[in-house]
């Protein structure tokens, strides 16, 4: 056990008394770390995540990842470039086959 030092503004030490009673007893070393494991949860666990993509002309004809559509030579698709992150969908493993994604595909990826 450690004991740690932090400021927390007063609306969330309104709610950390208030769950802390609820749920826990009042005790609110119990409560932080709850919240800290629903977080970690939520986040997903430790992996390769996709940090953003690389246009590239397909030299022959490609299927899309995501929708499987097959595109013809010369249209431009995207390839994913991975880094280490923690996330929902996160990969245990870097994916070893051909990765390409069409534009319509990368453009949802991007949504928050
Ligand atoms: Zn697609």
């Amino acid at each position: 056990m450690k004991r740690v030092n932090f400021t927390l503004d007063e609306a969330t030490i309104a709610l950390l008394d208030e769950i802390a009673e609820r749920y826990y007893h009042s005790n609110k070393s119990l409560t932080v770390r709850a919240a800290l494991e629903s977080l970690a949860t939520h986040l997903g666990h430790n992996g390769w995540i996709i940090a953003g993509f690389t246009p590239v002309v397909a030299e022959s004809e490609a299927e899309c990842h995501s929708c499987h559509h097959t595109y013809p030579p010369g249209t431009t698709l995207y390839r994913p470039v991975f880094t280490r992150g923690r996330a929902q969908n996160a990969l245990q493993e870097i994916p070893k086959e051909v990765w390409l994604e069409c534009g319509e595909c990368v453009s949802e990826d991007l949504r928050p």
